[in-house]
């Protein structure tokens, strides 16, 4: 187990466009373990790699529902659809919380840990936390697309990505 460090903002690494990832060899199989302890440890619903320093799109997701740990490498969005408005947090931003409006489906295609392919739909929460993390590996950060900040007493059950 291994505890990364967060970067938060500002930091070059969140705002860039991260590159492909090429090789899929043990280091990813750490790396990716690493960092679902990392977002564990930080109480997150997801994590992207720009988010512990890395240029490289991989990001995590995990809502606590009953599809676990989603890992997507490269992922790319196929199709969206409809309007959900809702409070979001992210775990480069500590203590910043904002209403986001995003897309209420999303359908993805990502590689796993071995280099498979595979699609994925989602809508709600998870597809909000989904969009989040892509949004990560184009450098593009929730506050660009916060809507209203949110107030302390405002926040009970938000968690950051
Ligand atoms: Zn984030």
């Amino acid at each position: 187990m291994a505890i990364r460090k967060i970067v938060n903002y500002p930091a070059e690494i969140l705002e860039q466009k991260c590159k492909e990832v090429v090789k899929f060899d043990k280091k990813l199989v750490k790396l990716l373990d690493d960092m679902y302890d990392t977002m564990i440890e930080f109480d997150g619903v997801g994590l992207a790699a720009p988010q512990i320093g890395l240029d490289a799109r991989i990001a995590i997701v995990d809502i606590d529902d009953e599809l676990g740990t989603i890992e997507m490498i490269n992922p790319q969005i196929l199709n969206q659809e409809g309007e959900q408005t809702g409070p979001e947090g992210c775990l480069s931003f500590p203590g910043l919380y904002g209403e986001v409006t995003r897309a209420n489906y999303v359908k993805i295609e990502a590689l796993d840990r071995k280099g498979r392919k595979y699609q994925l739909d989602a809508e709600g929460f998870l597809a909000r936390a989904i969009q989040h993390e892509i949004d990560h590996l184009d450098g593009i950060l929730f506050t660009s697309k916060v809507t209203r900040y949110l107030e302390e007493d405002e926040l009970e059950g938000v968690e950051s990505e």
